[in-house]
């Protein structure tokens, strides 16, 4: 069969490469983008997100393009940081790994330029820089791009709000006239449009989604808490998620290292990641994250540019980015590689307008959550646990001498008091933390109708009846799996499903009230493992009846019999559009994310942070602030 990638027109050797690295399918960007760029007589604008399968959609075509025989430039792509330099220059060489003579070179600042030119002088055919390493190079007349056919320009958005235009506009001006120029951006603020205009010729222009859209892989959620209870809500927010490895934002350097240091005191896998680390210290840290050493990365939005880790399942803003488009770089870092991934920010009741604002930037609706209660998150851990144990590998060989001895041990505990205790073991840590815990969350005037809605009134959206369900996310349930449960067994169409809003051992669901009576009926006589499964009117029995919350006590409870309350949760999705914007932010003092670069009108501004390369230009994954001109709220 042919493989899809030669289909598109790329070669065997490359096909093959890529075959080694498990790309069976090409993502949708590659798909559209492949094509068009094979020609290699347009320029070209995509707007797409990270983690999309950007590197090969340009990278694979640039491969059949250049003349292989010839040792000199004929590629140059230029990205902000030196994280993202180094992975393209790395998949490239990947790609490339079956194709005679082909030589990449990554350039970029805080490592040795030595080594660089010298690789340079080698012979090279594709140059991967940032903008300020490259610059000190070509001044050095240590690269000769008469030769260069195609410049890419990737995370072009990013390299704008680091001040790069400048260094590009001079970099460009030593590439011949006649290339084409590829550009990529996750967002399409003006600044890229003029540089688009600038510099090309007709580009055709491919969006990958809608423009200035977040990933269609991110759900976004956000959760209202007074500002003294923010560490405690992340905190919760992780217990509640043990799986979870996250990415969590921070506004400030301080902020950034005070979370981390929390973080560890409280036994968590933490670090934190800033611009006041050493670029050795950054690179130990990315490591422990990349190899899953380390389950929650506190980082600025600095120092996590060009972070590209797959498989991180939560961005968490512990403070929202000053600047709105920054949001957007943040919440890429999930939903990578055609994974999902959840976006949460952490907010006081004065920044509802600011989600209101993301709300339209992005295209996407933020659901409102509410936090766990200490009862829901000794729930979700002690059924992780038991998950744990139920898909645990036995080594028999290893096991089986020491059976009898543990036999004997618990000669005198029936099976359900050997599983009570050893569920305790994990259990009981959490139950003392979080038996008495309050609810953190703040009651916000503008959302008490949401919250009325969810609480004890059974009404669901307009034309819709919101039903509880006694199966969530413990039971292994993805929203898209609930919906074909719900749709597979009452046997109504996805249509007539609404909200749907998965908790820890329960949901709610909304179903078109036509169908509701369908729905009860079709889940007479349904078991999920074994256990009933019960639908109930939100807000009736099987609750307590007063505020809507699931009886703790009732019908097939699979653990109960301590304190705490449990909550029904929010997720509404149609509060009301509150407009006001707040000024107020939560910058701790002392703080300094703000930093100095040149503005877009070319000023320079005092630049600080992060390592210099030889010339003193500072560069790659290590700026702290960003251009003046970013959007602010
Ligand atoms: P990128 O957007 O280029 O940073 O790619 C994001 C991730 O997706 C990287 O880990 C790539 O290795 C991976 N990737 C890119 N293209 C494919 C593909 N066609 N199939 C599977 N994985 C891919």
């Amino acid at each position: 069969m042919t493989n899809p990638f030669q289909l598109l027109g790329i070669s065997d050797d490359v096909v093959n490469a890529v075959k080694d690295l498990g790309f069976e399918n090409p993502t949708p960007i590659q798909e559209q983008s492949i094509p068009v760029l094979l020609e290699g007589t347009n320029d070209f604008v995509g707007l797409a997100q990270t983690g999309t399968g950007k590197t090969a959609a340009f990278g694979l075509p640039l491969l059949e393009l250049i003349d292989f025989k010839s040792n000199k430039p004929q590629a140059l792509i230029l990205c902000p940081t030196r994280e993202l330099c180094l992975q393209i220059a790395n998949d490239l060489k990947n790609f490339s790994k079956n194709v005679a003579n082909a030589h990449v070179v990554a350039v970029y600042g805080g490592a040795n330029i030595m080594q660089q030119l010298r690789e340079i002088r080698q012979g090279v055919q594709i140059v991967v820089a940032t903008p300020g390493r490259m610059l000190d190079i070509i001044g050095r007349k240590a690269i000769d791009f008469s030769g260069v056919k195609y410049v890419v320009l990737d995370e072009a958005d990013e390299m704008l709000n680091m001040g790069f235009q400048d260094d590009i506009n001079d970099i460009l001006s030593t590439t011949p006239d006649d290339k084409k120029t590829w550009l990529f951006s996750a967002t399409m603020p003006a600044e890229v449009r003029r540089i688009a205009k600038k510099y090309m010729n007709e580009p055709v222009e491919l969006t990958m989604g809608t423009k200035n859209t977040g990933n269609v892989n991110i759900e976004h959620e956000y959760y209202i808490v007074r500002a003294r209870d923010k560490y405690a809500a992340l905190k919760r927010i992780v217990d509640f998620n043990p799986e979870i490895f996250a990415v969590v934002f921070c506004k400030t350097k301080l902020d950034t290292q005070d979370v981390a240091e929390h973080l560890i005191k409280d036994g968590y896998n933490a670090d934190a990641l800033h611009g006041d680390l050493s670029q050795q210290q950054r690179d130990k840290v990315m490591q422990r994250f990349r190899e899953r050493n380390m389950q929650l990365l506190i980082a600025t939005d600095v120092a996590a540019r060009g972070i590209d880790v797959n498989n991180v399942t939560h961005v968490i803003n512990y403070s929202l980015p000053d600047e709105i488009e920054s949001y957007t770089h943040r919440s890429g870092r999930t939903g990578r590689a055609g994974k999902t991934g959840i976006s949460i920010c952490i907010i006081n009741s004065k920044e509802v307008g600011k989600i209101r604002q993301l709300e339209r930037i992005i295209g996407k609706q933020f659901t409102k959550a509410e936090l766990p209660t200490g009862f829901d998150v000794c729930e979700k851990q002690l059924f992780s646990l038991v998950h744990k144990v139920h898909n645990v590998e036995v080594n028999t060989e290893q096991i089986d001498q020491y059976i009898p001895r543990i036999m004997d041990e618990f000669a005198e505990l029936s099976k359900e008091e050997v599983i009570k205790r050893f569920a305790s073991l994990e259990f009981n840590r959490f139950l003392d933390y979080y038996s008495k815990a309050p609810d953190l969350n703040a009651a916000v005037a503008e959302d008490r109708n949401e919250r009325d809605r969810v609480r004890g009134n059974n009404r669901g959206s307009e034309g819709y009846t919101r039903l509880f369900i006694n199966l969530g996310s413990v039971d292994e349930f993805t929203r898209g799996d609930m919906l074909s449960f719900i749709c597979n067994n009452a046997k109504i169409g996805g249509k007539s499903v609404g909200k749907i809003d998965l908790k820890g051992v329960y949901s709610f669901f909304e179903v078109e009230d036509d169908v509701a009576e369908k729905v009860f009926e079709g889940f007479k006589a349904v078991e999920f493992k074994g256990r009933n499964v019960r639908i109930e009117k939100s807000g009736d029995g099987g609750r307590d009846g007063s505020d809507g919350r699931p009886r703790r006590d009732g019908g097939e409870r699979r653990s109960g019999g301590f304190g705490g309350e449990r909550r029904s949760g929010g997720g509404g999705r149609s509060y009301g559009g509150d407009r006001r914007s707040s000024g107020g932010g939560e910058r701790r003092e002392g703080g300094n994310s703000g930093g100095g670069f040149r503005d877009f009108s070319g000023r320079k501004r005092e630049d600080r942070g992060g390592s210099t390369g030889g010339s003193g230009r500072r560069e790659g994954g290590s700026r702290e602030g960003g251009g003046e001109r970013r959007k602010k709220w």
